[in-house]
């Protein structure tokens, strides 16, 4: 459906109207903040921090009551024409005078622009422009503009019904992890032990960071492990992964930690303590990896 017609009638339309800062610029705000930003910086909390423009706007778990009808209408609009999810694209700021605690923000929002249809990586949507005005003690203190994109997912393929395409990144096996390799083909996980203090290293190193010695040999893991940390990959798609998929920073019982996948279990049930078990995975005819078997029980 061609909405683009009725999309320019919004512009210039409130996106939020008298809206009122829950909270005063206060001190304790701006060192939250500056301590979330690791920003030292003498001047706070004296002044705010410019770049708080927007956070002294914000309507928390409650929410304001600001928000506009012409802003639901347009979303409507876009969500019925297929354009059902959105991302946040950009930001821009401009700041006119200094916020310092005790200011009483205002601020009021327009929908400044809805662009044409654009397609994407993403998908094919409109962008819409927002502009707050931020007001402190009813003077204009800055700007914010934030740009969104609400777009219709591209196509995504069902579970099961492609390959992935392309070949998984092969290792770099060289003369100071060929040990490990050589371990993995037959179905061992070796971890490094120092010769010199006991040390047990992994990845594979020529040397132990404990104590200097160059000296090692192996032992196998029993391939017991917890997630010790994850990530779930959805995006960017590399040719020979099939996302979304878990990444995991396993511990093995040994006390090391290595990153495999983890597999066996969807990735959204993947949790960090999750007990798991090493098992070797045949990619294709030239490679095997090690990786670890979840159980969501
Ligand atoms: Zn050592």
């Amino acid at each position: 459906m061609n909405i683009d017609g009725e999309l320019k009638v919004f512009e210039g339309l409130p996106a939020a109207v008298a809206g009122v800062g829950k909270d005063v610029v206060n001190e304790a705000m701006i060192r939250h903040w500056c301590e979330a930003m690791g920003d030292a910086h003498p001047a706070y909390p004296g002044v705010a921090p410019p770049t708080m423009l927007q956070a002294w706007t914000m309507g928390g778990l409650s929410g304001h009551t600001a928000r506009s009808e012409a802003q639901d209408e347009l979303f409507a609009l876009l969500d019925g024409a297929g354009f059902t999810s959105v991302v946040a694209t950009d930001c821009e700021q401009e700041y006119l005078r200094d916020l310092r605690p005790g200011d009483s923000i205002t601020f009021d929002a327009v929908i400044e622009s809805v662009s044409e249809r654009k397609t994407t990586k993403l998908g094919t949507g409109h962008f819409v422009t927002t502009r707050m005005d931020v007001r402190a003690d009813g003077e204009l203190a800055g700007t914010h503009r934030f740009r969104i994109l609400k777009y219709a997912p591209a196509e995504k393929k069902e579970k099961g019904e492609k390959k992935p395409a392309g070949q998984r990144p092969r290792p770099v096996v060289n003369r100071d992890n060929a040990g490990f390799w050589e371990g993995v083909s037959e179905h061992r996980l070796l971890i490094q032990r120092c010769g010199g203090c006991g040390t047990l290293r992994f990845p594979w190193l020529p040397g132990c960071n404990a104590c200097g010695s160059q000296e090692w040999d192996t032992v196998e893991a029993s391939g017991a492990g917890t997630v010790y940390s994850y990530v779930v990959m959805h995006h960017p798609p590399f040719p020979a992964f099939d996302p979304p998929y878990a990444v995991g920073l396993i511990e093995l019982s040994e006390g090391v930690r290595m990153v495999s996948n983890v597999v066996g279990v969807d990735a959204d049930k993947v949790r960090i303590g999750m007990p798991v078990r090493l098992e070797f995975l045949r990619v294709d005819p030239e490679l095997e990896l090690p990786v670890f078997r979840g159980s969501d029980g």
